[in-house]
């Protein structure tokens, strides 16, 4: 035990750390709950809301992430959204597409789209925030660094299927789609040791051999988005320009060669605002 050691517990929390004063060699025996060098026993929630405070401070945000709910335990029901079926969708048991999981939690997920841009940056600031997010990855576009995107995936991300070349589907033939799907499933497979059972079709379009295709290959979610977040504006899906709860939120690896910022820069919008209305960032997987 030392002076240093007190002190650095203080800055931690200063509410919740008053026992160091009465330590040293003249203090009484430790009371119930209380370690042998008679500080009170560190409380770890505290410490980490400090860390986060400092953290959300760090990455220049207005205000600390909300921390999510538990994942459900009953996962919801999720079906195509209204106008996006293609025929026989829910008869033949295809992927449903949508852009919104039906929860009361007052959640919204982050997906992130293509790869072309690998800040690490960016990898820091959503480990050290602890927000969850999909990354939809694009073979053309991440296959000059695969390690990039394990890290992701080492510090807790999902990686999904966007296809190898990230055409537009409807214009190919069944043949062809399957071979932009599952050839993407193969990589998957090969390069982060999983084939994914959701895929983000590109630019959301799709048609119904897009479905059948993907069903053959092991996909059983085609989720889309209801918002996107840019790094100066949002653009939404919705007249009414709202989050709601359970949507799906799309960002992209993007970086100063495509916007005037940076993925954090990026980040910085999305986080302030969510947290602002009230959201807490879910990991989409969870609710699948
Ligand atoms: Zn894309």
């Amino acid at each position: 035990m030392t002076a240093l050691g007190c002190g650095a517990a203080v800055l931690a929390s200063t509410a919740l750390f008053t026992g160091c004063s009465g330590s040293g060699p003249h203090a009484s025996r430790p009371a119930a709950g209380q370690g042998a060098t008679g500080h009170a026993a560190p409380d770890p929630r505290a410490a980490e809301h400090a860390r986060m405070v400092a953290a959300a401070k760090r990455w220049g945000l207005d205000e600390v992430p909300l921390a999510p709910p538990p994942p459900p335990k009953v996962k919801p029901h999720i079906t195509a959204r209204a106008g996006f079926e293609v025929d026989h969708q829910e008869d033949w048991g295809l992927p449903p597409v949508f852009t919104t999981v039906p929860t009361r939690n007052k959640v919204v997920f982050l997906t992130i789209d293509d790869g072309s841009e690998k800040d690490p940056r960016f990898l820091q600031m959503m480990r050290d925030l602890k927000v969850p997010y999909t990354a939809f990855l694009s073979n053309y576009l991440v296959k000059d660094d695969y390690g990039y995107f394990r890290k992701a995936q080492s510090y807790g991300n999902t990686l999904n299927n966007h296809t190898l070349t990230h055409p537009y589907l409807p214009g190919l033939s069944y043949e062809e789609q399957k071979h932009e799907i599952c050839g993407m499933q193969d990589i998957m497979r090969k390069q982060f040791g999983k084939r994914p059972a959701v895929l983000r079709p590109p630019y959301g379009n799709y048609n119904q051999d897009t479905l059948v295709a993907a069903k053959s290959c092991g996909i059983k979610y085609a989720p889309i988005w209801n918002e996107e977040v840019y790094v100066d504006h949002w653009e939404y899906r919705e007249d009414d320009q709202r989050l709601r709860r359970g949507d799906i939120v799309l960002t992209h690896f993007r970086g100063r060669s495509d916007w005037d910022g940076t993925m954090v820069d990026d980040m910085r919008r999305f986080l302030n605002k969510v947290t602002r209305e009230g959201y807490a960032v879910a990991r989409l997987e969870d609710y699948l």
